[in-house]
């Protein structure tokens, strides 16, 4: 199976997907854990072009594209060769970061990010994609590890802005994909969140 883990920045997607992936090597299930953008050389070169910080003058629709192409480049030479030989698939990121913030929170439109997409990976959505849904402000404040809401600057003030359109972004998507989205609240211990998390894989890979 091919499963992804998506949510807003702070939401812990990758500490709870490192935890599952060693909770699955205990139970013998053949998996790869991968992330995006990235996993691979070429889509690793292109995520330091995206998130170069002195690549100021990025248009919108030049970052989504550049998310697509790594996207692709990462689904054709890793995960679909690992799903072909009979591994499961653990990909921190995928489609649904692009539609929440490409296409949601800059504005692009969740359809038009979509299309660029479906261009993309034809036709290789994920079979399972857990959702952790954060509220932003806890979001931030995980990232900002400490710093209350009141401490947060003008900067942050920003930040919080755009993670909440994130957010938001996230809240269509999971109602638009119903069929192949579980929603998990990540405001839980991360304990609570890694059992969660775990129990909806074993028992999607068992169905
Ligand atoms: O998940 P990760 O920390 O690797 O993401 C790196 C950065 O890229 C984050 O700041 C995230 O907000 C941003 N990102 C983005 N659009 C995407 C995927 C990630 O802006 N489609
Ligand atoms: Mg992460």
């Amino acid at each position: 199976l091919f499963i992804t883990i998506e949510g807003p920045d702070g939401a812990g997607k990758t500490t709870v997907i490192k935890e599952v992936s060693n909770r699955l090597v205990n139970k013998n299930i053949t998996h790869i854990l991968t992330r995006e953008p990235g996993g691979i050389d070429i889509s690793e070169q292109i995520r330091r072009i995206i998130l170069n910080p002195e690549n100021t003058k990025m248009d919108e629709r030049t970052e989504a594209l550049l998310y697509a192409a790594s996207r692709r480049q990462h689904l054709v030479e890793k995960i679909v060769p690992a799903v072909t030989s009979g591994k499961h698939v653990l990909c921190d990121r995928f489609v649904d970061s692009s539609l929440a913030y490409q296409g949601y929170a800059r504005e692009i439109g969740i359809d038009d990010v979509y299309s660029v997409n479906q261009f993309a990976i034809d036709d290789m959505l994920p079979d399972l994609t857990i959702y952790l849904d954060i509220n932003p402000e806890v979001g931030l404040a995980r990232i900002n590890a400490g710093r209350s809401k009141d401490k947060l600057d003008r900067l942050d003030m920003e930040k919080l802005d755009f993670h909440m359109k994130v957010h938001e972004g996230y809240s269509i998507i999971n109602e638009r994909f119903k069929d192949r989205i579980v929603k998990v609240d990540a405001s839980k211990e991360i304990d609570q969140v890694v059992h969660e998390v775990e129990a909806i894989i074993l028992k999607t890979i068992n169905d």
